[in-house]
């Protein structure tokens, strides 16, 4: 074995994926399967959420637009280019990595729900993560590696499994690393039946911890969700989607009515920057590879492949 990587969720298996079809031998180590990560929970969108530090986070966020980008043109992904729009009742500016995107531009008062002042339309990567986990698991299989369903108790204790270890424990990096820094964001989300939306839409208006938001996924639609940081509670509450369904229905009213289909928790690996380094562990080399926030799916890539080229470099 020539890296092992802790973590299967959108961080872990990209890492996995990019070292792998670079020719050397990877082993994942999970407690859970990619299906039951924090990353099948999320929306999920390029580019929303802010994340740093700047520079790095605007390199990452290029490379994971030209990749999510070219898997959005592959069947079987779980990726394509949606139209949405971000929306809110005051004016404001999109986040300047926003401004990679060719097709941004403020909407017309017409494209605003009632109540909405300001907003900016645009064309992103959107990606259905049940799909898109999965896609990534077997591509990463067919690039000869080999996943093991095992929690790891210490970091330490793994100095020698193999010469580089890579750490994508997302939220749990708090108490693996251990790393004070790190506060779970709890994102709770409702999966209903599509009423027939084909666009996104993000309310950017603060209202912490609640957020409102939704992304089409075909016959299914996402509709979130809350920002509840410090809170590591992965069971759904009821009175909690009974609240964005409430909220979502007031920006979009084709939602009265809509089935519910299921409830899903993530908890968002905060933290002030991401932690993307490497230091010493016995004769090896361990890399730290976390703290996304609600941008791992957005930065994935691109960390990848800054670990890659160290790695071979
Ligand atoms: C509701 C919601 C909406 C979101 N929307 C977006 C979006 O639109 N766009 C975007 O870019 N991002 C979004 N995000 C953020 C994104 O989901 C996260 O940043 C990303 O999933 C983090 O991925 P990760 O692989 O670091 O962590 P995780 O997905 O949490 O994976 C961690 C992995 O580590 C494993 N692990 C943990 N501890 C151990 C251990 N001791 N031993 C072995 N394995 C261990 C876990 O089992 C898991 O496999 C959203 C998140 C949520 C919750």
């Amino acid at each position: 074995m020539d890296v092992l990587v802790i973590g299967a969720g959108a961080a872990g298996l990209t890492t996995a994926i990019s070292l792998a079809e670079a020719g050397l031998s990877v082993t994942v180590r999970t407690a859970e399967l990619p299906g039951q990560t924090t990353s099948v929970a999320a929306g999920a969108v390029w580019g929303a959420v802010k994340v740093g530090p700047p520079e790095r986070a605007l390199a990452w966020g290029r490379t994971g637009l030209e990749v999510l980008s070219k898997l959005a043109a592959e069947p079987g992904t779980g990726v394509r280019m949606a139209a949405g729009r971000e929306i809110s009742r005051a004016p404001f500016e999109p986040y300047y990595w926003m401004r990679l995107l060719p097709d941004l531009r403020p909407c017309e008062p017409s494209e605003l729900p009632g109540g909405f002042s300001a907003g900016w339309f645009y064309t992103a990567p959107l990606v259905t993560m049940p799909v898109y986990l999965e896609y990534l698991r077997d591509r990463f299989e067919r690039a000869g590696g080999s996943l093991e369903v095992s929690a790891v108790t210490s970091l330490t204790g793994l100095a020698g499994a193999a010469p580089v270890i890579v750490n994508c424990s997302g939220a749990a990096a708090f108490d693996l690393v251990p790393d004070p820094a790190v506060v779970p964001v709890r994102g709770q989300v409702v999966i209903a039946a599509n009423p027939g939306i084909e666009e996104f839409l993000v309310n950017r208006d603060p209202e912490p911890p609640w957020i409102v938001y939704m992304f089409p996924h075909g016959s299914t639609i996402l509709l979130g969700g809350t920002n509840e940081e410090g809170n590591w509670d992965r069971e759904p509450r009821a009175e909690v989607a009974d609240r964005i369904m409430t909220g979502c229905i007031a920006v979009e009213p084709r939602l009265r009515g809509a089935e519910i289909l299921g409830h899903r928790v993530g908890l968002r690996p905060g933290r002030p920057e991401v932690r993307l380094e490497a230091e010493p562990l016995g004769d090896g080399v361990l890399w730290h590879n976390y703290g996304h926030g609600g941008a791992g799916i957005s930065m994935s890539w691109g960390c990848a492949a800054e670990i890659t080229q160290a790695v071979l470099g």
